[in-house]
């Protein structure tokens, strides 16, 4: 039987190890804290599925792909992990990236549907999109649990036969390599046929010169009217105004948020209070798009992290042999994860290499994965 650590229980370490226990192999999982603590980007309330994804063609199927694997997950612990919402694509120009996304999913067969702006008014109880080309309906997207849906994933690794260890990993020097594929444990080196570091913004500071920054990013959710709900209220994203937000899901009010990256942040000690800022932002969006809640008052927020690479393409590359990082989720991870574990789990098999996208050479600066459109 093949061994592996897997350093990190985000969604992304959780669920290859969940993975790779059900291909065989024997799994030790090390979390410095526990599986959904809230410093993790996977700890948000809540995250966005969407198969939109530009020209990408590479990740709509992913991101497709990953809408069942969601559902058979939840079936599977018997939660409702996913709710599908439907979202609301709001195109301000005619031939941007909603055109060539709506291009991209009509060529897969993936449902979505052009409307004109005065439909807006049927999705949510109140819009105004006298500023906009088109929306862009897809109706099999919506809304993931992401922290209750990490720890599920982490208990189900659990009882698929992985070992939870708490403890911070340490990478080893390697004897004629950079690292060892090992891991140093309160002092204890520990050695497997395979390690990964899935440890989202905690990466760069482990490992030097990776093409990754960390980033502060401020989720606001507002109390809002019981027909501004998910599943009545879908979710939404404006590209090119970088906001995006879904309907209440479980109380916690309706999501209304920047996808603008933040300052330089470090994910450990960096204060979890949002800025004054932030929440200004957001309302100015919601006073143009959503007039009626203009008002509304800040029920709940989070502060997370962004991992971003400056293409927004993903890192999966092996260091060293049998040592692999695996991190740059970009602010794009989380509904990928079931099925990126797959992927990385034939890639730590040897079924096939990994992408070229993902390796750690020098990357050009690129918009066109994220939810947002432009910078600052
Ligand atoms: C505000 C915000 C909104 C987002 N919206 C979306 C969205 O709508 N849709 C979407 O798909 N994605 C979204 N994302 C991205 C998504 O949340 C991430 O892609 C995903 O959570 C990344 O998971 P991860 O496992 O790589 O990292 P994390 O969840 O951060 O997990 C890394 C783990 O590694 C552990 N760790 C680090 N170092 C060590 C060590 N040395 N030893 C032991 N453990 C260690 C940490 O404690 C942590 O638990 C969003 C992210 C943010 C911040």
């Amino acid at each position: 039987m093949k061994s592996v650590i897997v350093v990190g229980a985000g969604i992304w370490g959780a669920s290859l190890a969940l993975r790779l226990a059900e291909a065989g192999w024997q799994v030790t999982l090390v979390e410095q804290h526990k599986p959904g603590h809230v410093r993790q980007s996977s700890a948000g309330e809540t995250r966005l599925l969407r198969s939109a994804h530009g020209v990408d063609e590479w990740y709509t199927r992913l991101a497709w792909r990953a809408r069942d694997a969601w559902r058979r997950l939840g079936e599977r612990a018997g939660v409702t992990l996913y709710e599908e919402a439907g979202m609301m694509w709001f195109a301000g120009t005619p031939d941007g990236w909603e055109h060539a996304s709506s291009q991209v999913l009509k060529n897969l067969d993936i449902p979505c549907e052009v409307l004109d702006p005065a439909d807006g008014g049927r999705f949510f109880p109140d819009f105004r999109g006298d500023d906009l080309s088109f929306l862009l309906w897809e109706p099999h997207a919506g809304v993931i649990r992401a922290r209750r849906a990490t720890q599920v994933t982490a208990a189900l690794a659990e009882a698929a036969g992985v070992r939870l260890v708490r403890a911070r990993a340490v990478p080893v020097a390697g004897d004629g390599a950079p690292y060892a594929c090992a891991v140093e444990v309160d002092g204890e080196v520990r050695q497997a046929d395979r390690v990964v570091w899935a440890c989202g913004a905690w990466l760069p500071a482990l490992f030097d010169g990776l093409p990754i920054s960390v980033t502060k990013q401020d989720t606001l959710h507002f109390a809002v009217p019981p027909a501004w709900s998910v599943p009545e209220t879908p979710a939404w994203v404006d590209h090119g105004a970088s906001a995006y937000g879904h309907g209440d899901v479980d109380g916690v009010g309706m999501k209304a948020t920047s996808d603008a990256e933040g300052r330089p942040y470090e994910p450990e000690h960096g204060p979890r209070t949002v800025d004054p800022e932030s929440v200004e932002q957001a309302r100015a969006y919601l006073r143009r798009r959503f007039p009626s809640l203009a008002e509304a008052p800040v029920l709940f927020t989070q502060v997370c992290q962004y991992a971003l690479t400056p293409d927004a393409e993903w890192l999966i590359a092996e260091a060293a042999p049998g040592v692999w990082l695996l991190g740059g989720d970009s602010g794009h991870g989380f509904k990928h994860a079931p099925v990126l574990a797959e992927y990385v789990t034939g890639v730590l098999a040897g079924d096939h290499a990994p992408e070229p996208r993902f390796g750690l050479h020098e990357r050009q600066e690129a918009r066109g994965l994220r939810t947002s459109g432009r910078i600052g």
